[in-house]
């Protein structure tokens, strides 16, 4: 066969990315090959690139938020996990994991992660240079070699279906935050999940949402999501003086919020969230997802006095299956200008230089990163 694949491979951690060649695959009873349109990078991405995931081998394919074009069904393949019907060329989004279903983790406990017979997934299925190969995201294909691989098929265009897994991070945070109709809400950080807990909050009947970060242009962007008031860290950048204008913005007479959604990422943001949280509500922290370090707490003020709930949520969560399928319908529903996530579209040879950026200065091409997307075919 002359067709041939990329992929942008890591040869070692924190090492160089070479493009190389691959033969395409024929997909057996069960499996697929995708025409990857763009796969979404993220912090997790840039953890793996610096060796911080012990199961991951290198060389590595990296890349889990894959949207692509169906291009070859393996026997069997004939509709996505809802039901609906496909056929090649076809725009779905895959579920990188796949877990048995059946075994106590998958029924009992409903903790799929830990399913012992869950298979290698995509985008840290290593080490590249053996096969399967191409099973990752960072490739012009992917090859579905789990056989029942969950899909779904979507008309959304690439950059808003690759939405799917940061905004079901999100949804993991509300629900953890036990967000109510009517609920008040703080989300502290607008960056990629940030912005999208401000959907998940609206989503989840929130009544009033203060969204507190920077530059500007994504505070912008935050309100066009959804957010009813935003506070900008650049112009208070006292955390006494922010509180007072956090609290001011939520218009409940200094109380705090409700539900505090916490994705800026320090120990410290963490502690001001704490202080943000009105007496009996909820702090879910999904941002200090690395060891940023430790903070002082006091559990008699900061937590039993004030009758308070923490909440931590580690990514999309055990239940993650169901929170990507009800990301997907929240995309579709549509409304909000979910186009404007994508800040940046690289190609295969931006790879390196796009995981350098989330591991950074969150700035890449002279413009700060909202959310990364690698496109195989720029
Ligand atoms: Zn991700
Ligand atoms: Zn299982």
């Amino acid at each position: 066969m002359s067709e041939t694949a990329r992929a942008a491979i890591v040869t070692s951690v924190a090492g160089a990315v070479e493009v190389r060649g691959y033969d395409l695959p024929h997909p057996g009873p069960g499996e697929f090959l995708l025409q990857v349109e763009l796969c979404g990078m993220c912090g997790t991405d840039a953890h793996v690139y610096r060796g911080r995931l012990d199961s991951v081998r290198f060389p590595a394919l990296l890349g889990h938020e894959i949207v692509g074009r169906l291009a070859v069904l393996g026997d069997g393949v004939t509709t996505d996990h809802a039901g609906r019907p496909v056929r090649a060329g076809d725009r779905v989004g895959v579920f990188p994991a796949l877990s048995c279903g059946r075994c106590y983790e998958c029924t009992v406990r409903r903790r799929p992660g830990s399913c012992p017979g869950r298979r290698p997934s995509y985008g840290f299925a290593s080490p590249a240079d053996r096969p399967p190969y191409l099973t990752g995201g960072f490739a012009t294909h992917l090859y579905a070699s789990n056989a029942g691989t969950v899909f779904y098929r979507t008309d959304l265009p690439p950059e808003v279906a690759v939405l799917q897994e940061p905004l079901s991070v999100a949804l993991h945070a509300a629900e953890r935050a036990a967000l109510r109709i009517g609920s008040t809400v703080v989300v502290q950080g607008v960056g990629a999940i940030g912005l999208m807990a401000v959907v998940a909050a609206r989503a989840a009947g929130a009544a009033r949402i203060v969204a507190v970060g920077g530059p500007p242009a994504r505070l912008e962007l935050a309100a066009a999501l959804g957010a009813d008031e935003v506070v900008d860290l650049a112009r208070v950048p006292d955390p006494d003086r922010r509180r007072g204008a956090v609290l001011d913005a939520l218009g409940d007479g200094g109380r705090g919020a409700d539900a505090v959604i916490g994705t800026a990422g320090s120990p410290e943001a963490f502690l001001e969230g704490v202080r943000l949280t009105a007496d009996g509500g909820v702090l879910a922290e999904v941002g200090n997802f690395t060891d940023r370090g430790t903070i002082p707490f006091n559990p008699y003020s900061d937590l039993l006095r004030r009758d308070i709930t923490l909440a931590g949520v580690y990514g999309a969560g055990p239940d993650m299956q169901r929170r990507y399928h009800s990301a997907l319908s929240i995309l579709q529903r549509g409304g909000p200008p979910f186009e404007r996530l994508v800040s940046h579209r690289v190609p295969l040879t931006g790879v390196r230089r796009a995981l350098e950026a989330l591991g950074g200065g969150y700035s890449l091409d002279g413009r700060d990163v909202v959310k990364l997307a690698v496109d195989p075919s720029a």
